[in-house]
């Protein structure tokens, strides 16, 4: 696949893991809600963005070391490193 621009990280994805499930994996045993949904490249989780109160997506990136996501949003085509703080769209 090509993606443009990013770091090291975002052009070593050679395929796109999409969501399985359009919710929180953490918001939702908890009861809590989400903004925006992102998809760990790393794992596959889908967690929820920096806008939604728990961000869910940022922790799993500190604590794991998983450091690119793709937006799960309807029609956005874009990931994100968290460590480099760079985008790719694709
Ligand atoms: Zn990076
Ligand atoms: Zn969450
Ligand atoms: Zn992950």
């Amino acid at each position: 696949m090509k993606i443009n621009g990013g770091c090291t990280h975002i052009q070593a994805l050679t395929t796109l893991r999409v969501a399985e499930r359009r919710e929180c994996a953490e918001c939702v045993p908890i009861g809590a809600r989400w903004v925006h949904l992102r998809t760990c490249q790393e794992c596959g989780v889908t967690l929820c963005c920096d806008s939604s109160e728990h961000r869910h997506a940022s922790k799993h990136a500190h604590t794991t070391g998983h450091p690119v996501v793709s937006s799960a949003e309807r029609g956005e085509r874009w990931v994100f490193c968290y460590p480099d703080g760079t985008f790719g769209r694709y």
